[in-house]
């Protein structure tokens, strides 16, 4: 049973949220996304030449994302260097924004995205995402839509967004986390990973709830966006 949370939230409702875009003056767009304790900052270069140049596509651009966690981002001190974990998170986050990119106007081009995590508590494969998302949108390349994307999942009956550290590791409750990414405005799922086990009927539930996160971090991208634009219009 999980009557009540652990952070005394509503099982629908988002940890609290900063977004602003431009937080890195050297890239061609950035952005900083924080649900909670966990913050993404993303930085997008290009389109540049391709380099290693055999991964150049005659047709199409090249994403080449790295997601990284800096150590100081949990309390147990984390070991520098890319790890499985970063480079499973680095293609997801790669496979959902070339859904995103209109990718086929950069032919022979690579856009590079860094993704740091600067502090930790669960999301950050879906708080990098939505910075990255940003960022790109910062740096003016066309898009389809902004990715929006958070985790929801089941712990005990309910079925919660935006799950913590301390609520995913309920294991005796049987926490499962599901990161989702949409496409908010063409209703796209651009991101769907499983952590743990859940039924069909569940599992659409957790899409569900997902999307009402989703929409309520869109509009707060959005709000970004225009923020950054409406003052670099003034400056
Ligand atoms: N985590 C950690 N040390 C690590 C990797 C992860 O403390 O080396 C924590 C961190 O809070 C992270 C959480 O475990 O957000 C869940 O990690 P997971 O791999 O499920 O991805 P995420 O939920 O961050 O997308």
């Amino acid at each position: 049973m999980y009557n009540e949370r652990l952070d005394k939230r509503a099982f629908d409702e988002l940890r609290k949220i900063e977004a602003e875009v431009g937080v890195v003056p050297n890239a061609n767009g950035s952005a900083r996304f924080k649900i909670g304790n966990t913050e993404a900052i993303a930085a997008v270069y290009g389109p540049q030449e391709v380099k290693p140049k055999h991964f150049e596509k005659s047709d199409r651009g090249v994403i080449m994302c790295k997601y990284d966690m800096i150590p100081f981002s949990v309390s147990d001190r984390i070991k520098p260097g890319f790890d499985r974990r970063d480079m499973e998170i680095s293609e997801v986050i790669t496979n959902a924004l070339s859904r995103a990119i209109f990718l086929e106007e950069f032919p022979k081009s690579m856009i590079t995205i860094n993704v740091y995590i600067t502090q930790a508590d669960a999301g950050t494969r879906c708080a990098s995402l939505t910075a990255a998302s940003m960022a790109c949108a910062d740096a003016g390349l066309p898009m389809r839509d902004l990715i929006a994307s958070v985790a929801a999942g089941k712990i005990g009956d309910s079925i919660v967004l935006d799950l913590t550290k301390e609520e995913e590791d309920l294991h005796e409750e049987g926490a499962t986390d599901v990161p989702i990414g949409f496409l908010p405005s063409k209703n796209e799922v651009v991101l769907l990973q499983l952590d743990g086990k859940v039924s069909r009927e569940d599992l659409k539930k957790i899409i569900a709830i997902g999307k009402v996160g989703a929409d309520k971090i869109y509009q707060i991208e959005k709000e970004a966006l225009k923020r950054r634009f409406s003052n670099e219009s003034k400056s």
